[in-house]
């Protein structure tokens, strides 16, 4: 079935779950006001689904190829990208005046929700010059600025990230690639990268590559590394492309998913680089980069989750068998445990929008307030909105599989590339279980204050609820309790017993994230109501084996021996 951009999904939650009209409310943001953020919406929906969901099966049989040393990209996928450039979707949230259109995150991630349901390998060519075009606002000289930015941001060059090594991935501190003063301000860049998503493409004349690597006094570990602008070609101050820089694609990934996607092995021989931000501050400003990158990875799982659903619910309406309680020769959707796969997708899909849209949210109010709260909450959100989003994804193109029978199982009905191409999110951006940590690590090193903020909010919006839907706003009050005592019992444990509950603690709470949006759905629009019970009865309560587990600490992990892994 043909994906439908889920707009009026995104702006029900923007308006009536989030709070989207603080954003608007803000002087920064005052021009996305609600016509202009339908309009922009409807726009982005409309080239997800009239231009970028046809090309996802095409990049999906016919991978990126590297032909003499260069990718060739899937069919269709110039003409996708162009669409993309000429609409100014690279640049929605980059600075107007560089050409960008300064929308607020909140809309942005709308938008990498629709584009990437429709089509998430190419997709990711934007969301990476995004990435990079927010580091270099932030980080690079005004001349790189100059040179860079406008033409990141209309799309005419792209960008990428270059951080991960074949002995350096979670630990990024391993890294080798080294880089030389050359004497004239520029630098010489070695080393091998891997795994560097459109490391090379035909669809732009210029890749740009920020890449991480240590100078010559660089320490040991993260506090010794710097970053580095290296492009394909290097540009003269006009921006004419000049000589071909020393770099190459060694060769291309062969993935599980994401075809479309070249994953690229790229080798810098000497490359020349430009330093930006601080010498051996390299981190901080790729950090950057990888957050604005974190939470669109969570709407790239909802994203797909939404895909997913609709390939399901088509399927479920059409095919039949047996005796439905319905009818004797009824379509599979009115059998009970179909209609409980479907009910549970769209639940998830629903409340982890939320939890992405409410990070983004936060996001926005703390660039258009600079409050540190909202930074706060801004801050703890991203890992559950990167993780919980992702492993959404995956489950729920896994129960999209499973309600096409043995036809999930067959290519040919795509209900398969959602969860091939789906499994990647977990992984990049921070591993799920790297989020997990962050959060209880990083993100708690607050005492816990931020998350105990958000806990009252929720049982502040429950105890308002009480008088309209007293059970669901009971149960919510009631998770929300059973959070905040699981955040206690965590912040006691020592630091590895909290790492070990970390995964567990980190989906229980975004059960209650996703508990409270659908609470506040149905109060806002009770023909939202039967769904929300959904969450609430039959999903949330998750929580409460989820919490036992994350309070078991990590002893019990290393009583057992590597023999005891063994058969
Ligand atoms: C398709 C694809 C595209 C990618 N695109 C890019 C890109 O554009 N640029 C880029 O730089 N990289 C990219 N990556 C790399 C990606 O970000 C890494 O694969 C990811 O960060 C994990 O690193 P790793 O593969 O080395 O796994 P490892 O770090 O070896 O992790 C293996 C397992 O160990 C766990 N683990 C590791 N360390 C810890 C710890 N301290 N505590 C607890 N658990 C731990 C992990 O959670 C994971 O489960 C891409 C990867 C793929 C597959």
């Amino acid at each position: 079935m043909p994906y439908r951009a889920p707009v009026r999904d995104i702006r029900f939650i923007l308006d009536h779950v989030v709070g989207f009209a603080q954003v608007s409310a803000t002087p920064r943001f005052a021009e996305a006001t609600p016509e202009m953020s339908e309009a922009i919406l409807t726009e982005a929906g409309r080239i997800a689904t009239d231009i970028l969901a046809p090309l996802n099966r095409a990049g999906d049989k016919h991978p990126a190829r590297l032909e003499n040393g260069a990718v060739v990209s899937s069919p269709g996928f110039v003409e996708g990208y162009r669409a993309i450039a000429a609409g100014g979707w690279v640049g929605i949230a980059a600075s107007p005046k560089l050409g960008g259109m300064g929308l607020p995150i909140s809309l942005a991630l709308g938008v990498d929700d629709m584009m990437s349901g429709a089509c998430l390998a190419l997709h990711l060519k934007p969301v990476l010059s995004r990435g990079q075009i927010e580091a270099l606002e932030h980080h690079a000289s005004d001349a790189i600025k100059a040179l860079y930015l406008p033409r990141l941001t209309s799309g005419e060059w792209s960008g990428t990230m270059n951080l991960t090594e074949p002995q350096a991935g979670s630990d990024v501190g391993a890294l080798r690639s080294r880089a030389e003063p050359n004497g004239d301000g520029t630098y010489a860049v070695t080393g091998q990268k891997i795994y560097i998503t459109w490391g090379d493409s035909d669809l732009v004349p210029n890749v740009c590559h920020l890449v991480l690597a240590r100078l010559p006094d660089g320490a040991e570990g993260t506090k010794g590394i710097s970053l580095f602008m290296v492009p394909k070609f290097i540009p003269d101050a006009a921006g004419n492309l000049g000589a071909r820089n020393s770099l190459r694609v060694v060769s291309l990934e062969h993935k599980l998913g994401i075809h479309g996607s070249p994953t690229c092995v790229m080798q810098y021989d000497g490359a020349t680089g430009w330093l930006v931000g601080e010498p051996h501050k390299g981190m901080a400003a790729m950090f950057t980069m990888m957050n604005n990158a974190r939470l669109s990875v969570a709407a790239q799982g909802v994203g797909v989750a939404e895909a997913a659903l609709q390939h399901a619910l088509a399927y479920a309406t059409d095919r039949r068998q047996g005796v439905t309680p319905l009818a004797t020769d009824g379509a599979i959707i009115d059998h009970p445990d179909v209609r409980r796969m479907l009910a549970i997708m769209r639940a998830e899909v629903f409340a982890a929008r939320s939890v992405a849209l409410s990070c983004a949210v936060a996001i926005d109010m703390a660039t258009a307030t600079g409050s540190p709260e909202w930074q706060a909450r801004a801050a703890l959100l991203t890992p559950i909105a990167k993780a919980h989003g992702t492993d959404i994804g995956c489950e729920v193109a896994h129960l999209g599989v499973q309600i096409h029978g043995g036809m999930g199982f067959i290519e040919e009905t795509g209900a398969a590339q959602f969860c091939r191409d789906a499994r990647i999110t977990p992984i990049y951006e921070g591993t799920n279980g790297i989020q997990a940590m962050d959060l209880v690590g990083r993100k708690m090193s607050d005492g816990g204050e931020a998350a105990f903020r958000l806990i009252d909010d929720v049982q502040g919006d429950a105890e308002a609820a009480h008088f309209t839907l007293p059970d669901l706003a009971a149960d919510v009050w009631q998770a929300a309790e059973a959070l905040r005592e699981a955040t206690e019992a965590l912040l006691a444990h020592a630091l590895n017993d909290r790492f070990a509950g970390s995964v567990p603690y980190l989906r229980g709470f975004a059960r209650i994230l996703g508990g409270h949006a659908h609470l506040r759905a149905a109060i806002a629009d009770p023909a939202r109501e039967p769904l929300a019970r959904v969450m609430i009865r039959r999903v949330m309560p998750e929580h409460l084996a989820l919490f036992l587990q994350a309070r078991e600490g990590a002893a019990g992990l290393y009583d057992l021996s590597h023999e005891d892994f063994a058969a």
